[in-house]
């Protein structure tokens, strides 16, 4: 494979907003295991905009993570980016590619997937960074925490003035450096100027005495702390787009809330574009500005908040809003969206809605691939993966209730 990740026709950068700083279309990811082609993001299509919070919702296992890894190019073996484009606009990166690459600029916008490698790499820190989901994994533990924000630092201070030097020292720490760090202990990757950068982030992110606290180990850091720490990380390249990817999960209720508090004070005083991953929909009601629903690595519903809490299309975005208790008036049950999300192996998926075999509004028309429909003629924010946007839901279409399990029943007898 070339050093240049993605090929094929330029289409150029998807029509958009004015405010975008990110325009993702037709994103897709597989992993390719044992089992068979696990299909994890298909398709994604979505677009953020400067200085606002756009929420990636859905269960476990939907895709999120990855699409958000797949973004920041950070998608490991057995998995591979397989297609789609990724627009992120600068205008300087685009004035540099623009006769080398024309393929990959289109005006402000660079198609990073077109870039090469290591120019990928350099984007890390200064256009996307990210806060990742657990914090006690995501840090050195033999390294204390102001010396890791430091090397974030340094790391794009180096990238900054030679975009090939992008590796931390503490990427791959192993024997042999733990060996070379014992015996020559001053030989620093870090230096003065990047350690005070360091507090001053550990500071701006809410650490009480951030000059003695970045001298402390990971294991001497609460969770709270900790997921600060990480975001003081995140910030060191000054990002255009911070991803969040379920920064609060692994936290209790109170600190999840300062968590977010803190998130959304970075959001609005820095002006940095969030892109938030939750399965949690009470946080992207408080945190975002427009969502997207995934199901099954596919975004099925996107819009503003008030088009997808308000005026939901499809069948698993209004079984998602059915799932959350009312305290003004609460339900006798709740209502669970019935079966399993599927397995995401490509020979299991079938060319049909995804959702086909979990939706109470299952048609014919739903047997063949879903297109992203316009959900809303008074919105063009509003899409959603499902006929019923293009159409009204009708009993003498509807599929019976047994028809998968009838399907299911055929192919094991095969
Ligand atoms: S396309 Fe059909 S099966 Fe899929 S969510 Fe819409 S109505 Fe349900």
């Amino acid at each position: 494979m070339s050093d240049t990740a993605a090929a094929g026709e330029s289409r150029g950068a998807p029509a958009g907003h004015p405010d975008d700083v990110l325009r993702v279309r037709d994103l897709s990811t597989r992993f390719f295991t044992e089992e068979g082609q696990v299909n994890a993001v298909e398709s994604v299509s979505f677009t953020v905009r400067d200085g606002e919070i756009f929420g990636i919702v859905g269960e476990s296992g939907s895709g999120k993570s990855v699409t958000a890894l797949s973004l920041i190019d950070l998608v490991d073996s057995p998995g591979r980016v397989t297609g789609g484009e990724v627009w992120y606009r600068d205008a300087d990166l685009a004035e540099e590619f623009r006769d080398r690459l024309p393929d990959a600029v289109d005006g402000e916008f660079v198609d990073t997937r077109r870039l090469p490698k290591g120019v990928r790499r350099a984007l890390r820190g200064p256009a996307f960074s990210m806060v990742f989901q657990d914090p006690m994994s995501s840090l050195n533990p033999s390294v204390t925490v102001g010396e890791q924000i430091a090397e974030a630092v340094e790391v794009q201070r180096r990238a900054t003035a030679n975009p090939r030097r992008t590796r931390s020292r503490t990427q791959g720490y192993g024997m042999g450096k733990l060996i070379a760090d014992t015996l020559l202990p001053n030989r620093g990757f870090t230096s003065e100027s990047s350690m005070n950068r360091a507090i001053e982030l550990l500071e701006q992110v809410g650490i009480p005495d951030p000059a003695e606290r970045a001298h402390e180990y990971p294991h001497q850091f609460s969770g709270g702390m900790l997921q600060r720490a990480m975001i003081a990380q995140a910030l060191a390249g000054e990002p255009d787009v911070l991803i969040a990817d379920e920064p609060t999960t692994a936290l209790d209720v109170t600190i999840q809330a300062q968590i977010l508090n803190l998130l959304r004070d970075l959001q609005e005083q820095a002006g940095t574009s969030v892109v938030m991953i939750t399965h949690d929909l009470g946080v992207i009601a408080r945190m975002c500005n427009r969502v997207g629903v995934m199901y099954a690595g596919q975004i099925v519903e996107r819009g503003t908040l008030s088009d997808v809490f308000e005026t939901p299309v499809h069948p698993y975005t209004q079984g998602l809003l059915g799932s959350i208790p009312d305290l003004d008036d609460p339900a006798p049950r709740l209502q669970p969206i019935e079966g399993n999300v599927p397995s995401l192996l490509d020979e299991e998926m079938g060319g049909r809605c995804f959702f086909a075999d979990r939706c109470p509004k299952a048609m014919t028309d739903c047997l063949q691939p879903i297109s992203e429909y316009d959900a809303d003629p008074g919105s063009d924010e509003h899409t959603a993966r499902c006929v019923l946007a293009e159409r009204e839901f009708s009993e003498a279409d509807a599929l019976p209730p047994d028809h998968f399990d009838r399907n299911e029943e055929v192919r094991g007898d095969e």
